[in-house]
């Protein structure tokens, strides 16, 4: 297990907007990378989705923890491996936030519709359709593999807030 520190906007932004290179490397440094993401997402207890950049690796790879709902309980996250969107639709507001941003969350407007294909992590390709929060996290994972944050998607003028401000709003 090996959790890694997360890179922060804050303190690194150029890592965060580099544009990540498709994964092509051996079965083991790929293997050896998604446990990484695994369980450094899994670290935090309010991560639902983490992209390989925010652990400083310009690689193509993301985890989500999909199926999440207002007071459930994360689901393990599953990793999808050089993703591309086919088709997405269906774009309103809805609540965001970031690793990389920590305590700080917006208002983003996203697809809650998409349709990808991509590569598990045992090397077989998937193809998935995604509704509604689970189509948000995903999108935003695979912005981090074009350099875009969810400060460049923010509804409302681009504000941001804290947690405490959510639950007075
Ligand atoms: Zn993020």
């Amino acid at each position: 297990m090996s959790v890694r520190p997360i890179v922060l906007y804050a303190e690194s932004p150029e890592i965060l907007r580099k544009k990540s290179q498709n994964v092509k490397g051996d079965a083991a440094e790929v293997a050896q990378l998604i446990t990484d993401l695994k369980d450094t997402l899994l670290s935090h207890s309010d991560g639902i989705g983490l992209a390989a950049p925010q652990i400083g690796v310009n690689l193509r790879a993301i985890v989500v923890c999909l199926g999440f709902g207002p007071g459930e309980e994360r689901k393990p996250p599953m990793a999808i491996i050089n993703p591309v969107i086919l088709e997405a639709g269906r774009e309103q507001p809805d609540f965001d936030g970031c690793l990389s941003f920590p305590g700080l969350y917006g208002e983003t407007i996203r697809p809650h519709f998409i349709r990808l294909s991509g590569m598990d992590e045992s090397g077989r390709q998937l193809e998935r359709t995604l509704e509604g929060f689970d189509a948000v996290v995903v999108h935003h994972e695979v912005d981090h593999l074009n350099g875009v944050l969810f400060i460049d998607r923010a509804a409302d003028g681009g504000k941001l807030f804290t947690k405490a401000e959510a639950r007075r709003a």
